[in-house]
C-alpha cells in the first residue's frame, strides 16, 4: 500500500500565476497579475522597517491592532474581522470549515481559478455554474443549489471579467437560498469599483454571508500576503478555530495596519486606476477589440479568436510586456491586461496599436 492522500487532493491542478519574466530582458512591464503600478505605499514600507527590529518576538495571535484599524477605517466591529495570509487563506478557512467530502461548493464559470483548488483541498465537490455574457448569473446559481450545497463563492467585481453584480441581485441570492449555506463575496477589487461596499452591508446584516478583502491589490502588498474577512461573530469564531495562531508575522501585521490607515494612498490609486482604465478600454475598442466596462484594476480584451490572442500576446512579449492569457478561465480569445500608470498604459496601447497596424 503506498502513501494515500486524502480525497480530493490529487484532483487539484496546480495554480498558474501570471508570468513575471521574459528571458534576456530587463525592461519587462508586468501587467499579468493585477499588481499596483505604484508599488507599495511608503507608509507601509516605513512600518515594515520599524517592525523589522522586532522579528525575534512572536506576533500577536489575535491580530487585535490590525482588526482595530480595519474596524475604525471601515466602521466595522473588529470582533467580526478575521485576518489571513492573503484573502486566499480566508477563502481556505471558509471552504474547509463549512464543507467536506460529499458536500458541494458552487463557483461560477469565469470565477477565480483558486476556487477549485480550495474546494478540492476541503475534499468537497466543485459545482461550476454558467455565467451569462460574462456576468455572474444569480438565477443559475439559485437553480444549482442542492441539499448538499454548503458554500457559494462569488467574486465581485469578477476576475478576469471585471464585471459587477449589483447589490440588489446579491441580496436576492442571499434571500433565495437556505440560511445554512455560506455565501462568500470575494471583494478583492472593491476599492476600484466606484460606489460598491464590497458586500459590507450584506455581511454585516446576514449571519451566513462572508466578505473577503485583500491588501494585495490597491494596497500594493501582494508580496507580503495579507487579507481579511468580515462576517457574523459565530462564523468568525468557527473559522478562527482552524486558523493557525501565528499565521501573520509582525511584518505583515504592521505593514497592513499602516496601509489601511493610509486613505490618501487608496484615493490616489483608485483615481489613477479609474482614469487609465477608461483610457485603455477606449483604446482597445478603438482598435476593434471588444471589452466590457471594467470595475477592477484590469481589463479583459476579447480578441477575434485564440489564434489572434496568441499572436498579440507574442507581439506584446516581444515588446517586453506581459499580460495574462485566460484560456483557463474560459476565454481562449481573451487577454487580461492590468491597468498600469500613465506611462505603462501608454506603452501597452502603443504596442497594441503597432500590432494592429502591422497586421
Ligand atoms: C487577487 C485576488 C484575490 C487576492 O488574493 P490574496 O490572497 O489576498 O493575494 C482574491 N480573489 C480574487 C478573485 C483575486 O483576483
Amino acid at each position: 500500500m503506498g502513501i494515500t492522500p486524502q480525497p480530493g487532493i490529487m484532483d487539484i491542478a496546480l495554480y498558474q500565476g501570471g508570468k513575471s519574466a521574459i528571458a534576456g530582458r530587463t525592461d519587462v512591464l508586468k501587467l499579468s497579475s493585477n499588481e499596483n503600478p505604484l508599488g507599495p505605499p511608503p507608509s507601509a514600507l516605513a512600518a515594515l522597517a520599524k517592525a523589522a527590529a522586532g522579528v525575534h518576538l512572536y506576533p500577536s495571535t489575535d491580530h487585535a491592532g490590525l482588526r482595530l484599524a480595519i474596524g475604525e477605517v471601515h466602521g466595522l466591529d473588529p470582533d467580526r474581522v478575521i485576518c489571513g495570509v492573503g484573502s486566499d487563506e480566508v477563502l481556505q478557512f471558509v471552504t474547509q470549515a463549512f464543507a467536506g467530502p460529499g458536500d458541494e461548493i458552487i463557483h461560477t464559470e469565469h470565477g477565480f481559478s483558486l476556487y477549485p483548488v480550495l474546494i478540492h483541498m476541503a475534499g468537497a465537490t466543485a459545482v461550476k455554474v454558467a455565467e451569462r455574457e460574462r456576468q455572474v448569473d444569480i438565477d443559475a446559481i439559485i437553480a444549482a443549489v442542492t441539499p448538499r450545497t454548503r458554500v457559494i463563492l462569488v467574486t465581485n467585481p469578477g476576475n478576469p471579467t471585471g464585471t459587477m453584480v449589483p447589490v440588489s441581485k446579491l441580496e436576492r441570492l442571499v434571500d433565495a437560498v437556505r440560511d445554512d449555506i455560506v455565501i462568500v463575496l470575494d471583494g478583492a477589487y472593491t476599492e476600484y469599483a466606484d460606489g460598491y461596499d464590497g458586500g459590507t452591508a450584506l455581511a454585516g446584516s446576514r449571519p451566513n454571508v462572508l466578505m473577503t478583502r485583500t491588501f494585495s491589490k490597491i494596497y500594493g502588498l501582494g508580496g507580503l500576503r495579507i487579507g481579511w474577512g468580515y462576517a457574523d461573530r459565530e462564523m468568525i469564531d468557527v473559522m478562527t478555530r482552524i486558523r493557525q495562531p501565528f499565521n501573520l508575522s509582525v511584518l505583515q501585521l504592521s505593514a497592513a495596519e499602516a496601509a489601511i490607515r493610509d486613505r490618501v494612498w487608496v484615493e490616489n490609486c483608485a483615481a489613477l486606476n479609474s482614469a487609465q482604465r477608461a483610457r485603455l478600454t477606449g483604446a482597445l475598442r478603438q482598435l476593434g477589440w471588444a471589452c466590457d466596462e471594467a470595475h477592477g484594476n484590469f481589463v479583459l480584451a476579447r480578441l477575434a479568436d485564440e489564434a489572434e490572442a496568441t499572436a498579440v500576446d507574442a507581439a506584446l512579449q516581444a515588446d517586453g510586456i506581459l499580460v495574462r492569457r485566460v484560456g483557463g478561465y474560459g476565454f481562449p480569445e481573451g487577454l487580461r491586461i492590468t491597468v498600469g500608470d500613465e506611462d505603462q498604459t501608454g506603452r501597452v496601447i502603443t504596442a497594441l496599436t503597432r500590432w494592429r497596424e502591422g497586421a
